[in-house]
């Protein structure tokens, strides 16, 4: 048996377009899975109606479903009308996240962000993951993102929960309901005769298999160092660090 197989999976968001090829992944490799989401669209999955920003609702679906690993992809999509509930989902309720996950000694937690966190409006060549968040968010959108990444990765060794978070750019593929809908929008309304740039503007997109299949990689990574492996890394640190 995999260590993959031995996990009882909460995706958080599982509703929604990435959330749900999760959930499929999952039940193709042969894994418990329940859903966590305001918006109910299963009936061949246990499923549990609620909303992150309600630490009780989220601790009383992790009890229910016997989780031990949470993949949390839910989140207002980019584009409300309203700023405000950004902050409310992805940062209050990121928090009710974790302190569910702590209390009820889950083991792992993979979070959805977004490449949008380093993004301040100028082209982004050749960075990784320690470029730091923009002094000047982009949007409430990216800001609440970036804050909630941050919330996620500082909970990493929280009463023996592991974390990382993910965070794909533009995603495409069966099921999506912005991108294709929004380009089929921009030409509805005639203004597909505008050009920003010169034609050389990049943008990644990534198909929503491969975002789910990394969330599940990511999750099956997410264990704690064997003793060689904090041996090898305290090794290198101290060769790469002046003493
Ligand atoms: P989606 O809108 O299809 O799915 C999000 C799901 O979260 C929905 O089912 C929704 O009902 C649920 N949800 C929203 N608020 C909730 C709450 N308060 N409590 C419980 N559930 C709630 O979005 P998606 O495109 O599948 O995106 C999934 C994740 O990926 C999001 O975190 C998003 O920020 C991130 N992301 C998406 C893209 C993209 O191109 N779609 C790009 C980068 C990052």
């Amino acid at each position: 048996m995999s260590t993959s197989q031995r996990n009882i999976y909460l995706v958080i968001g599982g509703s929604g377009f990435l959330g749900r090829h999760i959930v499929q992944d999952l039940l193709k490799r042969g894994d418990s899975v329940a859903v966590f989401d305001i918006v109910q669209r299963y009936d061949d999955v246990p499923f549990y109606s609620g909303d992150i920003s309600d630490e009780v609702q989220v601790s009383q679906a992790l009890q229910r479903s016997g989780a031990t690993c949470i993949i949390h992809t839910a989140s207002p999509p980019h584009g409300v009308e309203d700023p405000a509930l950004y902050w409310k989902v992805n940062v209050e309720g990121t928090k009710a996240v974790i302190a569910a996950a702590v209390a009820n000694k889950i083991t792992k937690l993979v979070y959805t962000s977004s490449a949008g966190v380093v993004f301040n409006g100028a082209d982004l060549v050749d960075v990784d993951e320690r470029l730091p968040p923009p002094e000047k968010p982009m949007d409430a959108y990216n800001e609440s993102k970036a804050k909630a990444e941050e919330l996620v990765l500082a909970a990493n060794g929280q009463g023996g929960l592991l974390t990382v978070a993910l965070r794909p750019a533009g995603i495409f593929g069966p099921g999506d309901r912005q991108a294709v809908a929004g380009i089929a929008k921009v030409l509805e309304e005639g203004k597909a005769h505008f050009q920003i740039g010169d034609n050389t503007n990049l943008f990644d997109w990534t198909y929503v298999g491969n975002v789910s299949h990394a969330h599940i990689l990511a999750a099956d990574q997410l264990v704690p160092p064997s003793d060689e492996e904090i041996k090898a890394r305290a090794e290198l640190l101290s060769v790469a660090l002046p003493s």
